[in-house]
C-alpha cells in the first residue's frame, strides 16, 4: 500500500473472527473465508454466492489467543504509553462478536485491559531502580452522549475540559491508583458490572491507564502517558445512520458517538486537514489519544455464522473504509 503523505500518524485497522460458539451450527458452513494473517473473504448464499475479498492490517482468525492479539496489536502501543505518548485501542463490532472478549476476557482467558496492566505493573517493577511509577486507572461509560462515572456509579452527566497543556481531562471522574494486580482487581471487578442502561448493547466503556514516570536521578525527567481501552457499542447502533449527519443527531436510536467515531478515523486515515474530534463525547475523549502523535488500532470483531451476514458486512466495510 502506498503511504499517503499525513501529520496523523495512522490507525491501524484489525479484524478478529470469533469461533462458532453453538455445538449444532459446528458443521454448518460459516460465511467468512479465513485466507491469511491480512486477509479474508465472506461470501452470500443468497446473493448467488459472491465473494468478497478485503484485506486489513492484521487478520487474527478463529483460533487466534487472547495473548496473540495482544502482542501483536497492543504491546507496541503500551511502548508509546511508556514513552510519555498517548495511545488507544478500540474494539468495533456488532453485539456478540467479541468485543468484550477481546477487551476484558474472562477469568483464565483474560483479554487486552489486565494484559495491559499486567504488562506496565511488570515494566514498572523491572525499571524501578531508574524510574518511580505512578500508575492510574479511570473506568466511565458512555450512553447517548452522557458520561458516567463506573468506579463512583453516583456520578454521571460529568463534563469533559481541556487544559491548558491541551490535555482532555474530565475533573469530577474519580481515578484509583494501582500498585498491584490485585489492587487493580479489587477496584476493577465491581467497576465492570456496574452500568447505568440496562440494554447491554448500546453503551460504550472506556478504560485509561495513566503512566507517569520521573527518573529517580539528574535530570529528573518526567513522562506521562494514556492508553485508552475502548469496548464500543454494538455497531448494529450505527448501520442505519448512513451518511445522514444531520437527521443522526435528532434520533436517540441513533450512537452519535460511534457514527462520528468513523468519520474521526477515516479522516485521520485519508489525511483531511479537519478531524471532527468535538461532534461527539467519544471523540472528544479520544481527541488526545488517536491522531496527532499518539498511535491508534480499531479491533473490528465478526461472526461466522451465515446469519450474522449482514453486519459482517456493514462492519468490514465500515473497518475498510477506515483503513
Ligand atoms: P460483544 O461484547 O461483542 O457483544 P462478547 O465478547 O460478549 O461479544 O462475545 C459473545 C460470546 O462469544 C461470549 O460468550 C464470548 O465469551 C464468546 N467469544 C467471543 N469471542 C471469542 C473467542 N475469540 N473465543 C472464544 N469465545 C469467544
Ligand atoms: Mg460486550
Amino acid at each position: 500500500m502506498m503511504k499517503k503523505a499525513v501529520n496523523h500518524s495512522r490507525v491501524q485497522v484489525v479484524v478478529r473472527l470469533r469461533p462458532v460458539l453453538d455445538e449444532a451450527e459446528i458443521d454448518v458452513e460459516p460465511c467468512v473465508r479465513e485466507l491469511d494473517g491480512n486477509s479474508l473473504e465472506i461470501f452470500n448464499w443468497r446473493n448467488n454466492k459472491e465473494t468478497l475479498k478485503y484485506r486489513f492490517d492484521a487478520f487474527y482468525g478463529k483460533s487466534s489467543s487472547q495473548e496473540e492479539v495482544f502482542e501483536s496489536s497492543v504491546a507496541s502501543l503500551l511502548v508509546h504509553t511508556l514513552n510519555g505518548q498517548n495511545a488507544s485501542v478500540f474494539a468495533y463490532g456488532a453485539t456478540g462478536t467479541g468485543k468484550t472478549h477481546t477487551m476484558l476476557g474472562r477469568p483464565g482467558d483474560i483479554g487486552v485491559i489486565p494484559r495491559s496492566v499486567q504488562k506496565i505493573l511488570s515494566v514498572a517493577k523491572s525499571e524501578s531502580a531508574t524510574w518511580k511509577y505512578s500508575i492510574q486507572f479511570s473506568y466511565l461509560e458512555i450512553y447517548q452522549e452522557r458520561v458516567y462515572d463506573l468506579l463512583v456509579p453516583k456520578n454521571h452527566d460529568l463534563q469533559i475540559r481541556e487544559d491548558r497543556d491541551r490535555n482532555i481531562i474530565i475533573p469530577s471522574l474519580a481515578v484509583k491508583e494501582i500498585t498491584s494486580y490485585e489492587q487493580f482487581q479489587k477496584y476493577f471487578i465491581p467497576a465492570s458490572h456496574n452500568r447505568y442502561q440496562l440494554c447491554i448493547s448500546h453503551y460504550t466503556k472506556m478504560f485509561t491507564l495513566l503512566v507517569t514516570k520521573v527518573q529517580q536521578a539528574e535530570p529528573f525527567r518526567k513522562l506521562t502517558g494514556k492508553l485508552l481501552l475502548i469496548d464500543l457499542a454494538g455497531s448494529e447502533d450505527n448501520k442505519r445512520t448512513g451518511n445522514q449527519g444531520i437527521r443522526l443527531k435528532e434520533s436517540g436510536a441513533i450512537n452519535v458517538s460511534l457514527f462520528v467515531l468513523g468519520q474521526v478515523v477515516d479522516a485521520l486515515n485519508q489525511g483531511l486537514p479537519r478531524i471532527p474530534y468535538r461532534d461527539s463525547k467519544l471523540t472528544r475523549l479520544l481527541q488526545d489519544s488517536l491522531g496527532g502523535t499518539a498511535h491508534a488500532c480499531m479491533v473490528t470483531n465478526i461472526a461466522p455464522e451465515e446469519r450474522n451476514y449482514m453486519d459482517t458486512y456493514t462492519t468490514l466495510n465500515f473497518a475498510a473504509k477506515s483503513r
